[in-house]
């Protein structure tokens, strides 16, 4: 058959080192570099082209494949240029219609050719015809294939029909003995081989529905062997890290972490004072923590992050804080240094806009030890920034990082043979099934409990068209000595029609606030410019601040109580979330306009809905994951692309239960068929689901 149409693989490619073409390189970049990586790769669908139907007696609607000599091959004229082939056999006749067609294939259509061709019959204008039929010149009396034709995810550069000679040939060299003894396989299951044998080559009746959704004996086997890999990785991580060592932090009973404690203007939650004492536990102890600290918006992880700082400070060892944008950064740094620098601690402040002199001095504290805390953007992991001992690294917004910058973070201490305690926070509530496969190796502590005295967020959604009344809505707020937000979303292709957005939405709203002083905040600003504009609607003097998904994470105004999203269908849904969160700080009800412009995809108006009904962030990443399935929702950032191809968390949550319990008699039993277990699904991408 002519080549099905490139579908984009389902897995992200390898990011290819030189750009080069040729299909074993476009294998490359589909992580296709082992014969068990091409065994792995499993087709999408199947064709049938075992049988062969007499063209005089297929039916109209029937797809089926047919095979006869040309008798009649013309381009013609009608609406649009087109190849009309006749196709003959001892039945009947068949007109082939190609809409687009190169030379070459006019030439193997030809007048005499004996061509296959399969698709769909239907009536046409000058009786039964294909349209666009796949099809292959062939010998009179070529046999027919003995199994159904596989349809591989592949791309451009890599056409189908090398690409199923490569599987066939993978298949034959690959080592796909059962690894596993047979009380340790999960029952009823075929063996790797047989599976594999199935999805590439199935018989002709196989049963196309099942092995299509997945649901077949051999798909279940398949996502069986990849969950177990994964549950054997982790294990595999957790054992590897309580070899590491780490300084052990147990809180002082005097010092900075006490001082801190009684300077606080208000008392721990009881939730926080859990998450405090978790931590403590954690920084007693030889080993490295890894623990992820999540909490709501708003939920107060910060000073939770602050008391940890001071246990190691107190200890004699430097805390690093990285976070992901400049904003963030600086808001904790103020924050931070306005708790610790009385107390005589001294605080380096690191991103990306200081540079020179000011940044040679900031690193050389760094090394030297005097910075005890360091807070900062990316720019705290860069080479240069070497710690005299880090003890602590916090990651705020930790999904905005990617795998590599937590290792990069953690190797700061390699000199010493030990590792820094990791803490990482997160707004982004990820729910248990996620947390329980992809999160292993990490202790959660939970927030689950706001601050007294906040009342929840109102959020209502109106279409574009209400603007006029959303703007009375502003005047009534900054009326009353209220602060408003107003957010433009971040149009990804063009920066510029980004900013246009939100300086018109500036304009606009100058004009109809005379009384007012609105601002103008954008990722193209200057930090400096920023940081001017940020402190004027910190300090109240600037009653609305329009801005770009700059204020996503971190900002903290009590006084604003009204914020309005812009485009709010094209954002996402645990990011309409955290905007959400910059409004309800304070004791005054708050409420959040959603302003959408017609018309709304189905998950456009799920994600709205979800908005509007919840404000419970564990409820808003429950909906995202069904929004978006697991795979988005970790995001390949997060992952470090060793995301599950093949099984389903949710769906398949029973063969993941059958995982999670073998995986510990494995490596108990049979250590070295876990560890090939695991280099067979996962190779080289293992490091990534430790990190
Ligand atoms: P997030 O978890 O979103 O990072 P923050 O740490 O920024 O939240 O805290 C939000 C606000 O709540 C801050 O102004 C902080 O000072 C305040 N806060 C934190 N803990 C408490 C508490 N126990 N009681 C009152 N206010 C608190
Ligand atoms: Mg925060």
């Amino acid at each position: 058959m002519a080549d099905a149409p490139a579908r984009p693989a389902p897995q992200k490619p390898v990011p290819a080192k030189a750009q080069a073409s040729g299909p074993v390189l476009a294998m490359r970049r589909l992580g296709l570099v082992r014969d068990i990586d091409l065994a792995l790769h499993l087709p999408l669908r199947w064709e049938d082209e075992t049988r062969l139907v007499a063209i005089g007696r297929v039916r109209d609607g029937e797809l089926a494949q047919v095979e006869g000599v040309v008798s009649e091959c013309r381009v013609e004229q009608r609406s649009r240029r087109q190849l009309l082939v006749r196709l003959e056999d001892d039945s009947g006749e068949l007109l082939l219609r190609f809409l687009n067609f190169y030379p070459s294939q006019q030439k193997l259509l030809a007048v005499g050719r004996r061509v296959r061709a399969r698709g769909e019959v239907r009536a046409g204008f000058f009786g039964r015809e294909m349209v666009h039929p796949a099809f292959k010149a062939v010998e009179e009396g070529a046999a027919l294939p003995t199994s159904l034709t596989p349809v591989y995810p592949t791309t451009a550069a890599l056409p189908q029909s090398y690409l199923r000679k490569a599987v066939v040939s993978a298949l034959a060299r690959a080592p796909l003995s059962e690894l596993l003894p047979a009380d340790l396989q999960p029952t009823g299951l075929p063996t790797l081989a047989e599976a594999l044998q199935r999805l590439h080559h199935p018989p002709p009746g196989a049963d196309l529905p099942a092995m299509e959704d997945r649901s077949h004996p051999a798909w279940q086997r398949l996502k069986f062997d990849e969950l177990l890999a994964q549950q054997l990785s982790q294990l595999e991580a957790q054992r590897e890290r309580a070899q590491l060592k780490a300084p052990a932090l147990p809180p002082l009973a005097d010092g900075l972490r006490l001082a801190l404690g009684a300077a606080l203007p208000f008392t721990l939650t009881a939730a926080q004072q859990r998450v405090v004492q978790e931590i403590d536990a954690d920084l007693a102890r030889p080993q490295p923590m890894h623990r992820l600290l999540q909490g709501d918006v708003g939920s107060g992880k910060t000073v939770v992050a602050a008391l940890a700082a001071a246990t190691a400070i107190d200890r004699g060892w430097q805390c690093a804080l990285m976070a992901p944008t400049e904003i963030l950064a600086e808001q904790h740094f103020r924050k931070l240094v306005g708790w610790v620098e009385p107390l005589g601690v001294t605080v380096a402040w690191l991103t990306g806009s200081r540079k020179g002199k000011t940044r040679t001095g900031m690193v050389e504290q760094v090394a030297s030890g005097q910075a005890m805390l360091v807070v900062g953007t990316h720019a705290v992991i860069q080479q240069d920034v070497a710690f005299a001992r880090l003890g602590l690294a916090i990651v705020d917004e930790q999904h905005r990082f990617g795998v590599a910058q937590r290792l990069a973070l953690r190797q700061k201490l390699e000199a010493q043979a030990l590792e820094p305690h990791l803490l990482m926070m997160s707004a982004t509530p990820i729910p248990r099934t996620l947390a329980m496969t992809y999160f292993a190796d990490l202790d959660v502590s939970t927030i689950d409990e706001l601050p007294p005295g906040r009342t929840p967020v109102l959020t209502k959604v109106f279409a574009d068209g209400k603007r006029a009344q959303v703007v009375e809505r502003i005047r009534d707020e900054v009326a009353r000595g209220r602060q408003v937000y107003w957010v433009c979303p971040l149009v990804e292709e063009s920066e510029h029609l980004d900013l246009q957005n939100a300086t018109e939405t500036h304009a606009q709203l100058g004009q109809a606030l005379p009384g007012a002083m609105v601002g103008l905040l954008h990722g193209r600003m200057k930090a400096a410019e920023k940081a001017a504009v940020m402190s004027l609607f910190t300090q109240g003097q600037m009653q609305v601040l329009v801005a770009t998904t700059v204020i996503e994470v971190g900002v903290d105004v009590p006084n604003a109580s009204l914020m309005v999203i812009e485009h709010a269908e094209r954002f996402g849904l645990s990011q309409l979330h955290q905007l959400r969160g910059r409004v309800g700080r304070g004791a005054v009800a708050s409420v959040c306009v959603l302003l959408y412009t017609a018309p709304l995809s189905d998950t456009g108006k799920a994600r709205l809905k979800a908005m509007a009904e919840t404000t419970d962030g564990f409820e808003i990443a429950r909906r995202d994951l069904e929004i978006r399935g697991p795979g988005e929702f970790m995001g390949s950032r997060q992952s470090g692309d060793a995301l599950l191809r093949f099984a389903d968390l949710q769906a398949d949550s029973a063969l993941l239960q059958q995982a999670r319990a073998l995986a510990p008699q494995v490596w108990a039993r049979e250590p070295r068929a876990a560890r090939a277990h695991i280099d067979r699904w996962l190779g080289g991408k293992a490091v990534f689901l430790k990190a």
